[in-house]
């Protein structure tokens, strides 16, 4: 079975979208992930339709039902996990997206108004995710962002199969700075370094400008990736550690 994505939304006619082209669009072709979207309107049961109410306790805007989401949701239970959008959610990050890519696909939940009853998250099995710290005025496009994140992962998507692995964040650094030809352009010339064909030096090269870059522009991920290297790892004590 390949990765599956089922996608619940009311605007179903934005998947795949931007997935049908490039990498996405050619794996989607050639069967190595699939797209099945739901439209939430139609687990309404009202004769209205209505997908939204107002906010309890007053304030602007409309908030997702949830008794038409559970229903639409259960609609697909299985054993793929659940991900609604939101920005009160977990930060998405390349460690959640590669675990993802490594199971049998995802059901993403995307919000639309101000958000969803919270109640559908203490009724079901659901995990918040965010794409960052902003506002979007939908779902949609975080569901966008976090499948395009795992597809490129699946077996055969990229081009080179080894080509995720020195990325950003995936050594918990940014990567080191990328050059091509034309050797020198606007009189700047790419580091002698690269051209050197001495792969220990080019190695040692990037990985000190990952770090530098890495220190410089991110201090979050750095100080992380600091603590990681002077603390043992997965809460391992050291020996001469006291209580
Ligand atoms: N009132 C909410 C925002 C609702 S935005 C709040 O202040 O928290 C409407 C929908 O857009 C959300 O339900 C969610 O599905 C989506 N969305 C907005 N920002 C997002 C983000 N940063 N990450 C993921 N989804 C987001």
């Amino acid at each position: 079975m390949s990765f599956t994505a089922t996608v619940l939304t009311l605007y179903p006619e934005m998947f795949p979208g931007p997935l049908g082209t490039s990498l996405a669009g050619r794996a989607l072709r050639e069967g190595r992930w699939s797209l099945e979207t739901v439209q939430i309107r139609d687990f309404a049961t009202d004769k209205h339709r209505s997908v939204d109410d107002t906010p309890a306790g007053g304030g602007a805007g409309m908030v997702m039902r949830a008794d038409v989401l559970a229903a639409a949701l259960d609609s697909v239970a299985d054993d793929r996990p659940v991900i609604a959008m939101s920005p009160r959610g977990r930060p998405l990050d390349q460690q959640r997206v590669r675990a993802l890519a490594q199971g049998p696909g995802v059901t993403v939940l995307c919000g639309r108004f101000e958000g969803y009853d919270e109640r559908l998250f203490e009724a079901r099995d659901i995990e918040l995710v965010s794409i960052g710290d902003y506002v979007l005025s939908g779902g949609e496009m975080g569901a966008l962002v976090l499948l395009d994140a795992c597809i490129r992962l699946l077996p055969g998507v990229m081009g080179a199969a080894s080509s995720g692995d020195d990325e950003s964040f995936e050594t918990g650094l940014l990567e080191y700075p990328q050059y091509t030809r034309p050797v020198t352009w606007e009189g700047r010339t790419i580091p002698e370094v690269l051209r050197s064909g001495d792969h220990a030096k080019i190695a040692a090269w990037r990985k000190h400008r990952a770090e530098v870059d890495t220190r410089l522009r991110r201090p979050d991920l750095w100080e992380r990736h600091e603590g990681a290297r002077v603390r043992p790892p997965s809460g391992a004590r050291r020996h001469d550690e006291e209580d």
